[in-house]
């Protein structure tokens, strides 16, 4: 234990040891090896970082700089990254367990979010109002807010906390992040690299550390001026009340459970692929798992059968073997809750129609095999709640009106996939569905360029594409008398 690297927080440019003194293990969960420890963060510590946050963005090194000058910063971080990919890739598989096939990919995009931002830095202006009184000039600006807190999870903590860092630096904020207890390596790394692109010490601080001791002292801190939370429902919750009794603005991109829809007309082979992609990448551990699949009764076989062929040959095992299809679940406890929702799915009258069982992958890790549950419906928890694991539920259905009609069917709205050859059924059912994203004949596209927010208790406010620098800045109406 003691030969662990002890990775401390980042406040003000500076590593800086926790007050309690006190330091936490992180494991790969394909191994169960130790990998380091992290700083314990408490209120102290994030004391210290809004208070270094708070001054770095009142130092005209920050404030004065021009919106071209951040833009030159956001786009080094982007090419840094870059630089790093590979680097940035591993530790996060080791971290939480992603593949590390996956994790290149998403470092390929990953500099897009910085250098789409640095683009964006010197468009972000008001206007000029024509009002009713000619001797008056009424015009608008957009200021930076101030200290943004962000507060990221596991399942891609790089990806996740770019999708706040980089608007919030856009618009002239500076950041305190608290990333998930599971995988606090690769926020520290960028935020890191934020300092050798140039970002000023304070603009870019992680305190890391436990929801309850780091995380909750971030939200309730008083020099707080926004609150951008990715995470569960249930916790969103409790931070949406926090901001709302301070009257502080609040983004949350929270949990799903995503219908796959598939009617007759589809082309069934890429649809049975778009759906074991959108319930088995990354183990389905991401919001927008496809775990709930719709399928038209004609074609219900059909695609089963495919889906069933395809994830019962799915190879588990080390996420950084390049043949790898499926890697580990992040934490044990979230391979006993996939492992305790499959056992419910048993008592509530499901069938396992493949997998239902956890291994260790021939690596003393926490894997759980593919599994599909049939004889379903969408009264039970095993369809209506998150299970966050490579589970699908496969319900059929007669009509289009059906298929709507148990799509909306639930408390979630982040995302939905449509399969289908007709594209007036397309159109209607991306108006119908109540989903903040609707991917038709594809499933997973993402781009720091499109917006996107959850419908219903699947979040609040947007993140990514223009609409984003809104919830990052406020805005001002000055009146001159001429
Ligand atoms: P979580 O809510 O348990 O934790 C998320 C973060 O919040 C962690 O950093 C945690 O330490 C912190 N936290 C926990 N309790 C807190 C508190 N009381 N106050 C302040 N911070 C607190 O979620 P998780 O298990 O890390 O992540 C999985 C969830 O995230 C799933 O529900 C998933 O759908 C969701 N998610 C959503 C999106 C999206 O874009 N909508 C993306 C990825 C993950």
């Amino acid at each position: 234990m003691s030969e662990l690297t002890t990775l401390q927080h980042l406040i003000g440019g500076e590593r800086v040891e926790p007050a309690s003194g006190e330091s936490f293990e992180s494991t790969n969960p394909a191994t169960r090896q130790p990998l380091y420890r992290a700083a314990r963060g408490n209120a102290t510590d994030i004391d210290r970082a809004v208070a270094s946050a708070t001054a770095a963005f009142e130092d005209p090194r920050w404030r004065d700089l021009s919106q071209t000058r951040r833009g030159h910063l956001l786009r080094r971080l982007g090419d840094l990254i870059a630089e790093h990919a590979e680097e940035l890739a591993r530790m996060e598989t080791l971290d939480n367990g992603k593949l590390l096939r996956e994790m290149r990919g998403q470092l390929a995009t990953l500099p897009e979010y910085y250098h789409y931002y640095a683009g964006l830095a010197d468009k972000i202006h008001g206007d000029v109002i024509p009002t009713s009184d000619r001797r008056v000039l009424n015009y608008t600006t957009r200021e930076p807010l101030g200290v943004v807190g962000a507060i990221t999870p596991w399942n891609s903590p790089l990806t996740l906390t770019s999708s706040k860092l980089a608007p919030a630096l856009c618009a002239g904020n500076t950041v305190v992040i608290k990333p998930s207890e599971y995988t606090s390596a690769t926020v520290l790394r960028l935020a890191e690299l934020a300092l050798e692109a140039g970002f000023p010490p304070g603009a870019v601080n992680v305190v890391t550390g436990f929801g309850a001791e780091a995380g909750a002292p971030l939200v309730d801190h008083p020099g707080l001026a926004k609150i951008s939370f990715t995470g569960s429902t249930a916790t969103g919750s409790r931070i949406a009340s926090a901001a709302a009794g301070r009257f502080i603005g609040s983004t949350l991109e929270l949990g799903g459970k995503s219908p796959n829809i598939v009617f007759e007309d589809a082309n069934i082979p890429n649809a049975a692929m778009g759906v074991v992609a959108g319930i088995f990448a990354a183990a389905g551990q991401t919001c927008i798992a496809g775990s709930r699949v719709l399928v038209h009764r004609a074609v219900h076989d059909e695609l089963l059968e495919r889906v069933t062929e395809r994830a019962r040959a799915i190879r588990i095992g080390d996420p950084l073997e390049e043949t790898t299809e499926l890697g580990p679940l992040a934490f044990a406890e979230q391979r006993d809750k996939v492992a305790g929702y499959v056992e419910l799915g048993r008592e509530e009258g499901a069938r396992v129609l493949t997998g239902g069982r956890a291994t260790d992958g021939g690596l003393g890790g926490y894997f759980y095999e593919p599994t599909i549950l049939v004889d379903v419906d969408n009264s039970m928890r095993v369809v209506r709640e998150e299970i966050f694991g490579p589970v699908l539920a496969v319900l059929p259905f007669d009509t289009e009106e059906e298929a709507v009609r148990i799509a909306n069917d639930t408390e979630y709205g982040l995302a939905a996939g449509v399969w289908t050859t007709s594209l007036s059924r397309a159109h209607r059912m991306a108006d119908r569905l109540e989903a903040g994203t609707v991917w038709v004949n594809t499933y997973r596209a993402m781009s720091p360029m499109s917006p996107r927010q959850g419908f219903k208790t699947s979040g609040v406010g947007v993140e990514h594409g223009t609409e984003t620098i809104k919830e990052y800045t406020r805005l001002k109406s000055v009146w001159i008398n001429t």
